[in-house]
Protein backbone atom coordinates (compact mmCIF):
# COMPACT_ATOMS: atom_id res chain seq x y z
CA UNK A 1 0.00 0.00 0.00
CA UNK A 2 1.91 2.97 -1.02
CA UNK A 3 2.17 6.08 1.74
CA UNK A 4 -1.10 8.59 1.06
CA UNK A 5 1.57 10.93 2.16
CA UNK A 6 4.23 13.02 -0.32
CA UNK A 7 6.90 12.78 1.51
CA UNK A 8 9.71 15.67 0.97
CA UNK A 9 13.55 15.78 2.18
CA UNK A 10 15.25 18.91 3.08
CA UNK A 11 18.25 20.03 4.35
CA UNK A 12 18.72 19.65 8.16
CA UNK A 13 20.36 22.90 8.47
CA UNK A 14 22.98 24.66 6.33
CA UNK A 15 22.37 27.46 3.59
CA UNK A 16 19.24 25.65 2.28
CA UNK A 17 17.39 25.27 5.28
CA UNK A 18 15.63 28.24 6.21
CA UNK A 19 14.11 28.88 2.30
CA UNK A 20 13.09 25.71 1.84
CA UNK A 21 10.98 25.90 5.41
CA UNK A 22 9.79 29.13 4.20
CA UNK A 23 9.41 28.04 0.93
CA UNK A 24 6.60 25.81 2.17
CA UNK A 25 5.33 28.17 4.92
CA UNK A 26 4.93 30.29 1.98
CA UNK A 27 2.33 27.70 0.16
CA UNK A 28 0.11 27.65 3.29
CA UNK A 29 1.63 24.39 4.40
CA UNK A 30 2.05 24.11 8.20
CA UNK A 31 4.70 22.96 9.93
CA UNK A 32 4.82 24.05 13.07
CA UNK A 33 5.35 21.58 16.02
CA UNK A 34 8.80 19.47 14.74
CA UNK A 35 11.02 22.17 13.02
CA UNK A 36 13.87 20.54 15.30
CA UNK A 37 13.00 17.28 14.61
CA UNK A 38 14.05 14.40 12.15
CA UNK A 39 10.77 14.02 10.57
CA UNK A 40 8.25 15.74 11.09
CA UNK A 41 4.05 16.16 9.29
CA UNK A 42 2.27 19.07 7.96
CA UNK A 43 -0.97 19.69 10.35
CA UNK A 44 -2.91 21.10 6.95
CA UNK A 45 -1.75 19.08 3.87
CA UNK A 46 -0.57 15.40 3.34
CA UNK A 47 3.11 16.32 3.14
CA UNK A 48 5.68 14.43 5.69
CA UNK A 49 9.14 16.33 5.84
CA UNK A 50 12.62 14.37 6.60
CA UNK A 51 15.58 16.63 7.85
CA UNK A 52 18.51 15.37 5.74
CA UNK A 53 22.19 16.32 4.59
CA UNK A 54 21.87 17.81 1.34
CA UNK A 55 24.90 15.46 0.13
CA UNK A 56 22.46 12.55 0.30
CA UNK A 57 19.02 13.72 -1.02
CA UNK A 58 19.47 12.76 -4.74
CA UNK A 59 20.05 9.12 -3.10
CA UNK A 60 16.92 9.43 -0.92
CA UNK A 61 14.97 10.23 -3.71
CA UNK A 62 16.45 8.55 -6.42
CA UNK A 63 15.92 4.57 -3.49
CA UNK A 64 12.43 6.55 -3.28
CA UNK A 65 12.83 6.62 0.41
CA UNK A 66 11.37 10.36 -0.45
CA UNK A 67 9.47 11.32 -2.94
CA UNK A 68 10.94 15.08 -3.52
CA UNK A 69 13.67 16.65 -2.30
CA UNK A 70 14.72 20.49 -2.59
CA UNK A 71 18.77 20.18 -3.10
CA UNK A 72 21.28 22.35 -4.69
CA UNK A 73 21.53 21.81 -9.19
CA UNK A 74 25.69 21.80 -7.95
CA UNK A 75 24.52 18.38 -5.93
CA UNK A 76 22.27 17.00 -8.90
CA UNK A 77 24.82 17.58 -11.72
CA UNK A 78 27.72 16.08 -9.38
CA UNK A 79 25.89 12.99 -8.01
CA UNK A 80 24.21 11.84 -11.25
CA UNK A 81 21.01 10.33 -9.60
CA UNK A 82 18.14 9.07 -11.24
CA UNK A 83 15.70 12.33 -10.75
CA UNK A 84 14.10 14.69 -11.87
CA UNK A 85 14.23 18.30 -11.61
CA UNK A 86 10.61 19.16 -11.30
CA UNK A 87 10.96 23.13 -10.70
CA UNK A 88 13.63 26.07 -9.64
CA UNK A 89 13.45 27.70 -6.66
CA UNK A 90 14.88 30.73 -7.17
CA UNK A 91 16.75 30.65 -4.11
CA UNK A 92 20.30 29.23 -3.17
CA UNK A 93 22.04 30.99 -5.57
CA UNK A 94 25.45 30.18 -6.50
CA UNK A 95 28.33 29.42 -8.53
CA UNK A 96 30.78 26.94 -8.86
CA UNK A 97 34.02 28.76 -9.87
CA UNK A 98 37.80 27.93 -10.28
CA UNK A 99 40.28 30.29 -8.30
CA UNK A 100 43.77 30.72 -7.92
CA UNK A 101 46.10 32.55 -5.77
CA UNK A 102 45.39 36.66 -6.13
CA UNK A 103 49.37 37.20 -7.70
CA UNK A 104 49.41 34.09 -10.01
CA UNK A 105 49.49 35.04 -13.81
CA UNK A 106 46.51 33.84 -15.41
CA UNK A 107 45.51 33.83 -19.13
CA UNK A 108 43.10 31.20 -19.60
CA UNK A 109 42.07 27.67 -18.49
CA UNK A 110 44.89 26.04 -20.38
CA UNK A 111 47.60 27.07 -17.58
CA UNK A 112 45.72 24.83 -15.21
CA UNK A 113 47.64 22.18 -17.44
CA UNK A 114 49.60 19.64 -15.14
CA UNK A 115 48.57 21.57 -12.02
CA UNK A 116 46.34 20.16 -8.70
CA UNK A 117 42.54 21.43 -8.05
CA UNK A 118 41.46 20.80 -5.43
CA UNK A 119 37.42 20.92 -5.21
CA UNK A 120 34.42 19.31 -3.76
CA UNK A 121 32.80 18.01 -6.73
CA UNK A 122 35.67 15.87 -8.46
CA UNK A 123 33.08 14.82 -11.01
CA UNK A 124 31.99 18.31 -12.49
CA UNK A 125 35.57 19.47 -12.27
CA UNK A 126 36.44 16.84 -14.28
CA UNK A 127 34.45 16.67 -16.61
CA UNK A 128 34.56 20.91 -17.04
CA UNK A 129 38.44 20.31 -17.70
CA UNK A 130 38.18 17.47 -20.65
CA UNK A 131 36.02 19.59 -21.83
CA UNK A 132 38.48 22.23 -22.42
CA UNK A 133 41.29 19.73 -23.30
CA UNK A 134 43.22 20.32 -19.75
CA UNK A 135 44.70 17.53 -18.43
CA UNK A 136 44.78 18.60 -13.88
CA UNK A 137 45.26 16.09 -10.74
CA UNK A 138 42.46 16.69 -8.81
CA UNK A 139 42.31 16.23 -5.44
CA UNK A 140 38.58 15.71 -4.00
CA UNK A 141 38.41 17.67 -0.36
CA UNK A 142 35.16 17.51 1.23
CA UNK A 143 35.47 21.17 3.24
CA UNK A 144 37.34 24.42 3.88
CA UNK A 145 38.44 23.87 0.49
CA UNK A 146 39.58 27.48 -0.04
CA UNK A 147 43.00 26.94 2.48
CA UNK A 148 44.14 24.35 -0.33
CA UNK A 149 46.39 26.75 -2.23
CA UNK A 150 48.25 28.13 1.03
CA UNK A 151 48.45 25.06 2.26
CA UNK A 152 50.34 23.45 -0.55
CA UNK A 153 47.83 20.77 -1.03
CA UNK A 154 46.50 22.30 -4.44
CA UNK A 155 47.61 25.52 -6.98
CA UNK A 156 43.97 26.09 -8.01
CA UNK A 157 40.65 25.19 -6.35
CA UNK A 158 37.17 24.66 -7.45
CA UNK A 159 34.30 25.84 -5.18
CA UNK A 160 31.11 27.57 -4.73
CA UNK A 161 31.16 31.12 -4.58
CA UNK A 162 28.02 33.86 -3.69
CA UNK A 163 29.69 37.12 -2.82
CA UNK A 164 33.51 36.40 -3.58
CA UNK A 165 34.15 37.25 0.25
CA UNK A 166 35.63 34.13 1.04
CA UNK A 167 37.94 33.61 -1.54
CA UNK A 168 39.13 37.07 -1.18
CA UNK A 169 39.94 36.50 2.71
CA UNK A 170 42.20 33.37 1.40
CA UNK A 171 43.91 35.45 -0.95
CA UNK A 172 42.59 33.97 -4.02
CA UNK A 173 40.50 35.50 -7.23
CA UNK A 174 37.92 33.72 -9.12
CA UNK A 175 38.89 33.18 -12.49
CA UNK A 176 36.84 31.14 -14.30
CA UNK A 177 32.91 30.19 -13.62
CA UNK A 178 32.04 26.87 -14.35
CA UNK A 179 28.61 26.77 -13.83
CA UNK A 180 25.65 28.62 -12.48
CA UNK A 181 23.01 26.97 -9.31
CA UNK A 182 20.29 27.60 -7.50
CA UNK A 183 17.93 25.32 -5.19
CA UNK A 184 15.65 23.27 -7.53
CA UNK A 185 12.69 20.69 -6.42
CA UNK A 186 13.44 17.05 -7.85
CA UNK A 187 11.49 14.10 -7.50
CA UNK A 188 12.01 10.62 -8.50
CA UNK A 189 9.74 8.79 -12.16
CA UNK A 190 7.46 6.25 -10.32
CA UNK A 191 5.49 8.32 -8.17
CA UNK A 192 1.86 6.56 -7.76
CA UNK A 193 -1.02 8.39 -9.41
CA UNK A 194 -2.09 9.73 -5.70
CA UNK A 195 1.57 11.14 -4.77
CA UNK A 196 1.79 12.61 -8.29
CA UNK A 197 -1.14 14.41 -8.22
CA UNK A 198 0.04 15.83 -4.53
CA UNK A 199 2.90 16.94 -6.23
CA UNK A 200 1.29 18.83 -8.48
CA UNK A 201 -1.01 20.66 -6.08
CA UNK A 202 2.50 21.62 -4.21
CA UNK A 203 4.19 22.74 -7.10
CA UNK A 204 1.18 24.85 -8.32
CA UNK A 205 1.65 26.28 -5.13
CA UNK A 206 4.68 27.08 -5.14
CA UNK A 207 4.48 28.71 -8.76
CA UNK A 208 2.17 30.88 -7.09
CA UNK A 209 4.69 31.68 -4.53
CA UNK A 210 7.68 32.56 -6.91
CA UNK A 211 5.06 34.92 -9.22
CA UNK A 212 3.88 36.81 -5.93
CA UNK A 213 8.03 37.08 -5.20
CA UNK A 214 9.06 38.77 -8.48
P1 LIG B 1 25.19 19.64 4.74
O1 LIG B 1 25.54 19.63 6.19
O2 LIG B 1 23.70 19.52 4.52
O3 LIG B 1 25.98 18.65 3.93
P2 LIG B 1 26.77 21.65 3.32
O4 LIG B 1 27.80 22.23 4.22
O5 LIG B 1 27.17 20.66 2.28
O6 LIG B 1 25.55 21.11 4.22
P3 LIG B 1 25.79 24.32 2.67
O7 LIG B 1 27.04 25.11 2.80
O8 LIG B 1 24.71 24.52 3.67
O9 LIG B 1 26.06 22.77 2.48
O10 LIG B 1 25.23 24.63 1.20
C1 LIG B 1 24.08 23.99 0.72
C2 LIG B 1 23.84 24.48 -0.69
O11 LIG B 1 23.63 25.89 -0.69
C3 LIG B 1 24.97 24.28 -1.69
O12 LIG B 1 25.04 22.96 -2.19
C4 LIG B 1 24.60 25.30 -2.77
O13 LIG B 1 23.63 24.75 -3.65
C5 LIG B 1 23.96 26.44 -1.97
N1 LIG B 1 24.81 27.65 -1.81
C6 LIG B 1 24.41 28.92 -2.05
N2 LIG B 1 25.41 29.79 -1.84
C7 LIG B 1 26.46 29.11 -1.46
C8 LIG B 1 27.80 29.47 -1.08
N3 LIG B 1 28.25 30.72 -1.09
N4 LIG B 1 28.63 28.50 -0.68
C9 LIG B 1 28.19 27.22 -0.63
N5 LIG B 1 26.94 26.82 -0.99
C10 LIG B 1 26.09 27.74 -1.41
ZN1 LIG C 1 26.53 18.96 2.04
Amino acid sequence: MPSQKLKIAIQKSGRLHDDSIKLLQECGIDLQNGLNKLKTEASNFPLEVYFLRDDDIPQYVEDEVADVGIVGENVILEKEKQVQVVEQLGFGKCRLSIAIPKDQEYQSIHDLHGKRVATSYPHIVAQYLASQQVKAEIHEISGSVEIAPSIGLADAICDLVSSGSTLFMNGLREVETILHSQAVLISHNRLHAYTSQLLEQLRFRIQAVKKARH
